[in-house]
């Protein structure tokens, strides 16, 4: 599957269309959910283009993989979940239910989360 340009994260990454930005490095970017489905619903995406998990892990270098990741817990200490704890989840394709084909992770706290 080719990666989509048009894909909204593409867009956002692109400054096309507006997000609300938590964290931004070289290898990453963070902003809120649009529909959070708990009290703090963060996305991160990395800055390359891979349509999903498996492809990041598959085609990302040592370094995109390790900045991608060090950024997660640089959004988790932002918005001050590591204490509480919080959930990180990846949906990856079709039957994953995947609805935007740029790999990213959510990350859910505030709360307790089912
Ligand atoms: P997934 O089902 O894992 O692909 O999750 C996609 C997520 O992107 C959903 O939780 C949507 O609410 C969220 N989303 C879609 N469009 C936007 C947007 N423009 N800004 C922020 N979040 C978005």
């Amino acid at each position: 599957m080719a990666y989509d340009q048009l894909n909204v994260f593409a867009k956002i990454l692109r400054g096309d269309i507006p997000s609300q930005k938590i964290y931004e490095d070289e290898y990453a970017f963070a902003f809120y959910d649009l529909h959070p489905k708990a009290k703090i619903h963060a996305l991160v995406i990395p800055k390359g283009v891979f349509e999903n998990g498996y492809v990041f892990h598959q085609c990302a270098s040592d370094q995109e993989i390790i900045g991608f990741y060090k950024a997660v817990n640089k959004v988790v200490d932002l918005l001050k979940l590591a204490e509480n704890g919080f959930k990180l989840v990846s949906n990856t394709g079709v039957d994953g239910g995947q609805e935007v084909p740029h790999y990213h992770i959510h990350i859910l706290g505030g709360q307790r989360v089912a």
